[in-house]
């Protein structure tokens, strides 16, 4: 009786094993291309920044005004007083009282008015930096679509001839081999078939009992690891 060809087989699954990894990597390029995930947080944050910073300055501007209103008002006062068309004791006293509260009231609004400005230039500079964040973000996704562009047109082309060789492959091996070895790769996934070396199963390494190992030696007949149930076959 022949040996069966289990190098043919190797061949076969050696193509198989590489066709896993190259279509894994295309649904890895795929999956990551489709992530926007961390682009979209950043954007939602410099929307918010972008707000936080509108309200700010509004409410400087608010302040600012309040407060040149008030100055305004002081210097009106004040030029008033010292025109002379006020003599009336009384209503001097009133007019300088009137002042006093009046910049009293624009002490208490300067005050606001700078806490306002920097509140409005922190605003700015937390979303200045959260601009330069999502700048940033969006040149390295570029950079990587434009890579996996490239390695994703690779693959389109390394796969199908892959496949053609397996193809090829497929009609070089036996018929029923084939499909033993395919309902196994279905089942277990990844390497089914495996070399014997050292009286060992290379794939979980343990060690063959002797009649098992007599059985695999010649490669005459289909061989199973009762450990990890791959297919056996010796090398030499
Ligand atoms: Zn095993």
């Amino acid at each position: 009786m022949p040996p069966i060809d289990f190098a043919r087989l190797q061949d076969l699954q050696e193509i198989d094993l590489l066709l896993d990894a190259l279509r894994a990597e295309v649904a890895a390029i795929e999956s990551a291309l489709a992530d926007h995930a961390e682009i979209e947080t950043a954007r939602r944050n410099l929307a918010a920044l972008t707000k936080t910073q509108v309200q700010a300055n509004a409410a400087l501007q608010d302040a600012e005004l309040a407060l040149a209103a008030l100055t305004a008002e002081v210097e009106n006062k004040s030029k008033r007083l010292y025109s002379g068309a006020v003599v009336n004791p009384r209503e001097l006293e009133a007019l300088q009282a009137d002042i006093a509260q009046l910049m009293q009231q624009r002490a208490v609004r300067e005050e606001s008015a700078l806490q306002a400005m920097v509140a409005s230039e922190e605003a700015e500079t937390a979303r200045d930096l959260q601009q330069q964040h999502l700048d940033a973000l969006e040149a390295t996704f570029a950079t990587r679509e434009k890579e996996f562009g490239v390695r994703l047109k690779e693959l389109e082309t390394d796969i199908p001839r892959r496949e053609a060789e397996r193809k090829a492959l497929l009609e070089q091996n036996d018929r029923t081999l084939v499909v033993t070895y395919d309902s196994m790769r279905k089942r277990l996934g990844g390497r089914v078939l495996v070399v014997v070396a050292q009286g060992r199963c290379t794939y979980c390494n343990i060690s063959l009992p002797d009649t098992q190992l007599r059985r695999t030696q010649h490669n005459q007949e289909v061989v199973y690891c009762d450990s990890c149930g791959r297919l056996l076959y010796s090398a030499s």
